[in-house]
């Protein structure tokens, strides 16, 4: 059990040793107020295998650091214009930059306070400028590990993230991707002006298709659905998810109902036009749709369960009226 453990620790360990690897070295930025000294600094960080870019001001300093992108950065403490230490604060206070940026302040004061100042300003690590170069290009390599651990942990957040939004079988968004983003859009109709609609698509006589091929040719379908619907969208600002088995909702941003309602008629078209292709041959598909808009709803009551309530109510009236058909929200629902 426990050489297991341990045998498991060491393979991730070896694991996360080789993502790292795979991160290329960060671009340094070295700051100094002499330019002789900014040349020559990234001589030698440059032959340590970073690449790295100067600067002699701290105004300078944050352009180059928005717009090379630098990661880390050595920061001579005594700058004219903005001190080292307000840079340092400024660099953290960012909000725009791509990843974490590795301070290394440089000073010629190296005092317990000094130092204490200087890391309470932001910095991650704090060297004298009678630092040996070797010891600065070993501190690089720490700050390149660090940053390596950053950029792994953005990386795997942002795929969880992903996942907990997406819906395995068709990729297209899931439910709760749907509800959080259709909220949002509310909002942004709410604040901006003009009218959000609704579809809601539902596959007609779909437990047919897992009853009479199995549940793998069902699921064929419904990935080749998502395809031709999203293909189907006519603005690149529309959008699609599955609300759950054979039910997808299509959101149409700064649409009223009478386009909406267009757009509707053109899927249920698009889909019955072709044939969808599985393992059993071309199998005939068609859908049933409804149509909600804000155009319909009160103000105050423009959420998603009213505006999913309303598409539903009519999703409802096309099944009852012999599916395959569109119906829209006139108001009376
Ligand atoms: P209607 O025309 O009234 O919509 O009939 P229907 O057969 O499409 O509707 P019903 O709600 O009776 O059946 C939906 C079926 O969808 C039942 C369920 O087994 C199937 N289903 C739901 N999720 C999945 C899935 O992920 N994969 C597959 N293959 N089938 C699914
Ligand atoms: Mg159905
Ligand atoms: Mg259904």
């Amino acid at each position: 059990m426990r050489l297991s453990k341990s045998l498991s620790l060491e393979a991730s360990l070896t694991e996360s040793h080789a993502v790292r690897q795979n991160v290329p070295n960060a671009k340094v930025l070295i700051v100094d107020r002499d330019p002789k000294i900014v040349e020559s600094l990234c001589a030698v960080v440059e032959e340590a295998g970073y690449p790295t870019t100067g600067a002699v001001t701290g105004t300078q300093a944050l352009a180059k650091i928005k717009s090379d992108g630098c990661q880390i950065v050595i920061l001579d403490r005594e700058l004219p214009e903005i001190d080292g230490l307000v840079l340092c604060a400024a660099i953290r206070a960012a909000r725009v930059l791509p990843g974490y940026v590795y301070i290394i302040l440089r000073s010629s004061g190296d005092s317990e306070k000094d130092v204490l100042v200087g890391l309470q300003a932001g910095a991650d690590d704090y060297v004298s400028k009678q630092t040996p170069v070797s010891q600065l290009i070993a501190r690089l390599t720490t700050a390149q590990r660090i940053l390596a651990l950053e950029q792994n942990l953005r990386t795997s957040l942002e795929e969880k993230t992903r996942w907990a939004m997406t819906d395995s079988l068709t990729g297209v968004r899931n439910r709760r991707c749907f509800d959080l983003e259709l909220k949002r859009e509310l909002k942004i109709a709410r604040r901006y002006g003009g009218d959000l609609s609704l579809i809601v698509i539902d596959v007609d006589y779909f437990k047919g298709v897992n009853d009479q091929h199995g549940h793998a040719v069902g699921d064929e379908v419904l990935e080749a659905i998502a395809r031709r619907l999203e293909g189907l969208l006519p603005r690149d600002t529309d959008w699609l998810a599955r609300l759950g088995g054979e039910e997808f909702g299509v959101v149409l941003p700064q649409t009223r109902l009478r386009g909406a309602a267009k757009v509707a008629e053109s899927i249920r078209a698009g889909v019955e036009a072709r044939p969808f292709a599985t393992q059993v041959g071309l199998l005939p598909i068609k859908v049933s749709l409804g149509v909600s808009g804000t155009q319909q709803v009160q103000p105050r009551e423009r959420d998603v369960e009213e505006l999913l309530r309303r598409a539903d109510a009519c999703l409802y009236r096309s099944k009852r009226d012999g599916r395959n058909r569109v119906t829209v929200d006139d108001g009376g629902i």
